[in-house]
């Protein structure tokens, strides 16, 4: 690029309502693969006008991948910097608008549900706003490059964080009837709320027994036109198949629990705003440039193209339930849904393919406590597939941020188990616990959950024990050969088959003396429950 340089940082939001606003894990999907859809064309205008993908590292003629974070940086020519990001912004709106168009015309007429005029026209009305518009919130800023990479990549990353979010005002519509989704907006077609129920119940009868049924059905139904749009974009999109793939983890009664997964790398800011003092030849670029390989990399390995699939045979997997779907893969975030046996496995394969993809850049470091800093936490939720999707993600987001980061400082994995009754079990361990047994917390869990699983252990007081639980942590403290004899006494009794009471014991004896017999529950729920 001739000229003087920019570095141009530019984010669509909100992620999270975007994202969480669903009812069905399928919905948390078709909004995760909207709005990456729309990073692709700031992506796309960008590249059009010149510019080059800075973070993520694209080559000129490299391939936007499928997951995209919701945020970028990309190098401009100066002069026109805010022309571009101005274009980048109308190319999001315009594909976001062609997306409610086509889901208005080609879905939504047909089954009786046309937006009444107060909530949406063909064309923007000055001064009054469509209930798509106030969706997407843009933020962009950049920095000259003239005093090099280095300067501009940290003052711009600053500046990001410091710039607003162009939002345009949301209507109040406070008397109409709301959207089952998001709760916010007017249901269609006019919020009216004896029309909107004739008008759903209708279409989805019309909708039965076509393709389009399961967008349709009531009991999910009455929904705003953003909400429905994100929907059926999967349709008309045709990625139906991965819609309806997703589906399959909603209620059943013969897979009645679900485990979401999020993984999110530990300290990724910091890392990448390292000053150049700390990388190899205060080479900055370069190192950006590496990290965000390793992470492209990561998540190209474990995304199958066009598929929702997590790519188990890459990963050398064999899932006990049925196959686990990617919601999310992307940046340093991935989020994914399977059969909750399969949970503690892949979390675990994941966690070292994460810090392996990390080998290169950690070369680039100078000091060991910065190499140390490429760690991944991971969030896991069981729960009952019945509750609505956007609340189990945001459940599932506690559990990531102060189960596994803020209280187990990081590195580290917090499980949940939410029943349909009953407070959750809650368990959190780091994956390098210098007290953990042999091969680490997570693989000593997933041990006993195939014990329970293959009836070696008949699971029923010893991992229900809270009581003595209590009691006996003050009286057995750290002694582990107390806490080992008394369990084995225990299991000797009536729970464990003949002569191994012994070796289980052994196995349980750390979670308690370690405080994490609340792991045991959720490993007896995982070996018994789950277990069909
Ligand atoms: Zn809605």
């Amino acid at each position: 690029m001739s000229g003087e340089t920019a570095l141009l940082t530019f984010g669509i939001g909100p992620v999270h309502s975007f994202i969480a606003q669903a009812r069905r894990v399928a919905d948390v999907w078709a909004g995760s693969h909207l709005l990456s859809h729309l990073i692709r064309q700031a992506m796309r205008t960008a590249r059009e006008q010149g510019g080059e993908m800075v973070f993520p590292f694209l080559g000129p003629e490299e391939h936007i991948p499928a997951g995209v974070p919701n945020r970028f940086v990309c190098r401009v020519p100066a002069e026109r910097a805010t022309e571009i990001a101005k274009d980048m912004e109308e190319a999001v709106r315009t594909t976001w608008d062609g997306i409610v168009k086509t889901a208005v015309w080609n879905v939504l007429r047909y089954h009786g549900l046309f937006p009444s005029p107060e909530l949406w026209s063909e064309e923007p009305q000055p001064g009054r706003l469509r209930q798509t518009d106030a969706l997407l919130d843009f933020a962009w800023s950049w920095v000259p490059e003239s005093e090099g990479y280095a300067r501009a990549s940290i003052e711009g990353a600053r500046r990001f964080a410091a710039s607003r979010w162009f939002r345009p005002f949301e209507p109040a519509e406070a008397l109409w009837e709301k959207c089952a989704i998001c709760g916010e907006r007017t249901a269609l077609p006019n919020g009216i709320r004896d029309h909107v129920q004739a008008a759903w119940v209708a279409a989805e009868a019309k909708a039965k027994d076509t393709t389009l049924a399961r967008y349709f059905r009531i009991d999910q139904g009455r929904l705003c036109l953003v909400c429905a749009a994100k929907r059926l974009y999967t349709d008309t999109e045709k990625q139906k198949g991965n819609f309806l793939a997703l589906d399959r983890f909603q209620p059943s009664d013969e897979e009645p629990y679900l485990a979401l997964v999020k993984m999110d790398g530990d300290r990724m800011g910091g890392i990448l705003s390292l000053p150049r003092t700390a990388v190899q030849d205060d080479n900055l670029e370069a190192f950006h440039k590496t990290v965000s390989r390793a992470l492209l990399d990561f998540a190209a390995e474990i995304r199958k193209d066009g598929s929702v699939d997590l790519d188990v045979e890459t990963l050398g997997y064999v899932p006990r339930g049925q196959g686990p779907q990617l919601i999310y893969a992307g940046g340093d975030d991935v989020l994914f849904v399977c059969d909750p046996r399969d949970a503690l496995p892949l979390v675990k394969i994941l966690r070292e393919r994460y810090v392996k993809a990390f080998d290169k850049a950690r070369e680039l470091l100078l000091k060991e406590e910065d190499r140390e800093r490429f760690t991944i936490s991971a969030g896991i939720l069981f729960a009952h597939s019945s509750h609505p999707a956007g609340l189990l993600l945001r459940d599932l987001e506690e559990i990531l941020e102060v189960g596994a980061k803020a209280r187990a400082g990081r590195d580290a994995v917090a499980l949940s188990l939410a029943k349909r009754s009953g407070a959750p079990e809650e368990a959190a361990f780091q994956w390098s616990d210098g007290k953990a047994p042999e091969g680490g917390w997570i693989a000593a869990l997933d041990q006993i959950v195939e014990q329970l699983r293959k009836g070696e252990i008949s699971s029923r007081q010893t991992f229900t024990l809270r009581l003595e639980e209590r009691t006996l942590q003050k009286v057995f403290e750290d002694d582990l050969e107390r806490w080992r004899l008394w369990l084995a006494d225990r299991l000797s009794r009536n729970e464990a088959a003949e002569g191994q009471a012994g070796d289980l014991a052994a196995a349980i004896a750390p979670f308690f003396l370690h405080d994490h017999a609340a792991a045991l529950r959720i490993a007896r729920f995982l070996g018994r429950e789950a277990e069909r």
